[in-house]
């Protein structure tokens, strides 16, 4: 099982980190080792000073495929889940300066939450207008809508398939909306997906 997170994938959340919107979309991997699920506290690793949460909508791959067009790309996932993409942007700034990969900001050990429960696909309205937001100590910090991403669910499938083969079981974290910042000890993290609670965790 391997983990792909889309990176800019809203304008407004663009904007807030001073990147310019890509022609494409980006992504970067995690590996399974970063996973964080079953409402586990999350610990803020000692090499950081600040640690990003970034709520984002997150794919389940439901079928083996490369070079999948984009017109088939919505057979390839039958479920949705939340996640938060934690970032050490310290880290990653230093990276990003130098050119080079973002893993240690980004693929470390439980850098990856995810909701026990996926919805159905099929339970959503439309999926081009999927609600879903950050909740820290009771409020909300981060709120987001599928229609606000630059790329789509199955332009980031058409896409990524052409450079890896997904599998069933993958995870896709479609990119977070504005909002992002800095998580502290202490802090107690709700998501919810169309108002129904994802995940409930803290931050030790
Ligand atoms: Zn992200």
């Amino acid at each position: 099982m391997k983990i792909i997170c889309i990176g800019l994938n809203y304008v407004a959340h663009i904007e807030e980190m001073k990147n310019n919107v890509p022609d494409e979309p980006v992504f970067f991997m995690k590996p399974d080792t970063a996973l964080l699920r079953n409402n586990d506290p999350f610990y803020i690793p000692n090499w950081t000073e600040s640690v990003h949460h970034e709520i984002e909508l997150v794919l389940k791959i439901s079928r083996i495929g490369k070079n999948i067009e984009r017109k088939f790309a919505h057979r390839y996932y039958d479920e949705i889940g939340l996640g938060v993409d934690f970032t050490a942007r310290d880290i990653q700034a230093k990276l990003k300066a130098k050119g080079l990969p973002w893993e240690k900001a980004k693929a470390f050990d439980k850098a990856a939450v995810l909701s026990n429960t996926f919805v159905p696909k099929l339970e959503f309205k439309d999926l081009k207008s999927i609600n879903f937001n950050l909740n820290i100590n009771g409020k909300t910090v981060q709120k987001g809508n599928s229609g606000f991403m630059i790329f789509n669910f199955d332009a980031i499938i058409e896409n990524v398939s052409k450079y890896v083969t997904l599998k069933i079981g993958d995870l896709i974290y479609t990119g977070t909306p504005a909002g992002v910042g800095a998580v502290k000890i202490g802090d107690h993290l709700e998501g919810f997906l169309e108002n129904k609670k994802m995940f409930d965790f803290e931050v030790k």
